[in-house]
């Protein structure tokens, strides 16, 4: 089975938020289960000097943009087991961030395009399934149909379209349609891609993929609600039956505490000394009082609203109150920036806002800390209480989206648990698990029986790799 894993970014090479993450881990299990997946993104980056030399340039071509028509060189090269194509146009992809350009729905609308023809340049690799990813590439399918169904290369392509999250949708002008997309006005009604006025990726990839998947069970679930659906919930009910929710894995080789190069102190669950050598050497590095027995929470977030940051401004000086430090990693609304600044200058003794990207530091808060808090008003499936449970760092979480598939609350009389939760979006609910966090920690033995099931806990990527390959079966089998 041959699948092209399309995504607008992908660790190593640039990255935003959690799809790189995916970008990069499911392609490599999905080949360990012997599926030829291949990945393809827009080349935004230089590549590191490490890797320059395997770059193979393939080919070039060009590529109708309405009226236009634009370059686009294609390379490949092979990175841990799987190989990447990139498509280079300088023109829209040398820019200083991925997104937010006042030309998006061109450049997006250039991607989606580029990718379909570049198909026809990647020598004995044939498609048998495209695996789109977010708004971004949300055109694909509909491009497909309309442009490329006669072509003999392209007639059995199925599609699968996974989002990562519903809120970012790709909303343009309808216009679009025929400036950019060489579509009919036929194609604008609100059976096709139409949303209030505008042409939207997000539902066009949604209507016409073979099959949709997103990143979590209860994701999936709660998209088909209003509160969640981002007013694509109806269309989204409709299409139930090929709608799956999948939980994303982590990669095991990026995300290991045994043998990550970014911390000091490598350690497992039989070795939870060490880790304790971590929050050290952190807390020396940030300037925080050297402590062992008061409990460190950190989170490692965008700033973002989504992230329950709202419910943190409600009782700040609350969690201060506590015997805790409070380390946070981010950047983001200036609003929510601004805010960690004030506390950190109120609570020099308690508090550190990094604000900033910065990924060793991140891999050192995951060692170091004992606390992961992630509050998310929604949360499709989260990337960073995956990455706590495997270093032993407790999540709180509330109970929404991957967040509660993957903490089961600690219970003390059932003796079960890998982290904490609350249920609603409520800013005393997380304040209690907070405290019943903080509380547990002063019972050492407990906690530390807490923290070695948090580490056992399945964050791989094998058993969703095999539920995937059942879809692409599914879709094959149409
Ligand atoms: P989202 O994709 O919504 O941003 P996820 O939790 O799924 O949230 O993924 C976020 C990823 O980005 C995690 O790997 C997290 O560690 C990382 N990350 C977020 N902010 C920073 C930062 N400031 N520095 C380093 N890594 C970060």
């Amino acid at each position: 089975m041959n699948v092209l894993f399309v995504a607008s970014e992908a660790v190593p090479f640039s990255k935003t938020g959690g799809l790189a993450d995916v970008a990069f881990a499911l392609p490599k299990a999905l080949r360990k289960e012997n599926v030829d997946a291949r990945v393809i993104i827009s080349k935004t980056f230089d590549l590191p000097e490490t890797l320059k030399d395997n770059e193979k340039q393939l080919s070039h071509f060009y590529v109708d943009v309405g009226w236009r028509r634009q370059y686009a060189g294609l390379s490949q090269i092979e990175h841990d087991t799987v190989p990447y194509y990139f498509i280079d146009n300088e023109y829209y992809f040398k820019r200083d961030n991925l997104y937010g350009h006042y030309d998006d729905g061109e450049k997006f609308s250039y991607f989606c395009r580029s990718v379909l023809e570049a198909i026809r340049h990647m020598g004995d690799f044939k498609p048998d399934i495209i695996h789109f990813n977010d708004w971004h590439t949300g055109m694909i399918p509909a491009l497909l149909n309309e442009h490329y169904r006669h072509d003999a290369d392209y007639k059995d392509i199925k599609t699968v379209y996974t989002i990562h999250n519903l809120k970012y949708q790709g909303v343009f002008g309808p216009e679009i349609l025929d400036d950019l997309l060489s579509m009919g006005p036929d194609h604008y009604h609100s059976g096709g891609m139409e949303f209030h006025g505008g042409v939207s990726f997000m539902k066009s990839g949604i209507n016409f993929a073979d099959a949709i998947t997103t990143v979590s069970e209860t994701y999936a679930r709660e998209i088909q609600y209003p509160f969640f659906g981002e007013r694509l919930d109806g269309l989204l009910r409709q299409r139930g039956q090929d709608l799956h929710g999948i939980t994303n894995g982590l990669d095991h080789d990026i995300y290991d505490p045994r043998k990550d190069e970014h911390i000091e102190w490598k350690y497992d669950s039989r070795s939870l000394k060490k880790k304790r050598g971590n929050k050290r050497v952190l807390q020396e590095k940030l300037g925080l009082p050297i402590r062992d027995d008061v409990p460190m929470m950190a989170m490692v977030t965008r700033l973002a609203h989504m992230k329950g940051l709202d419910l943190i401004e409600h009782v700040m000086e609350d969690i201060m109150k506590q015997d805790i430090q409070f380390v946070v990693l981010g950047t983001g609304e200036p609003h929510y920036e601004n805010m960690m600044h004030y506390y950190q200058d109120k609570y020099p003794d308690k508090l550190r806002a990094q604000i900033q990207f910065n990924a060793p530091l991140a891999h050192q808060i995951y060692a170091g800390a004992d606390l992961f808090l992630m509050p998310s008003l929604f949360e499709p499936c989260g990337l960073g209480q995956q990455i706590a449970l495997r270093y032993g760092t407790l999540p709180i979480v509330r109970e929404t989206g991957g967040l509660k598939d993957t903490v089961l609350p600690y219970n003390v009389y059932e003796d079960e648990g890998n982290g904490f939760s609350f249920a609603n979006y409520n800013a005393h609910e997380m304040l209690n698990s907070i405290e019943t966090a903080v509380d547990l920690y002063s019972r050492r033995k407990d906690w530390n029986k807490v923290v070695r099931r948090a580490m056992k806990s399945d964050t791989s990527w094998t058993n969703s790799a095999k539920k995937y390959i059942d879809i692409y079966q599914g879709v094959m089998s149409r």
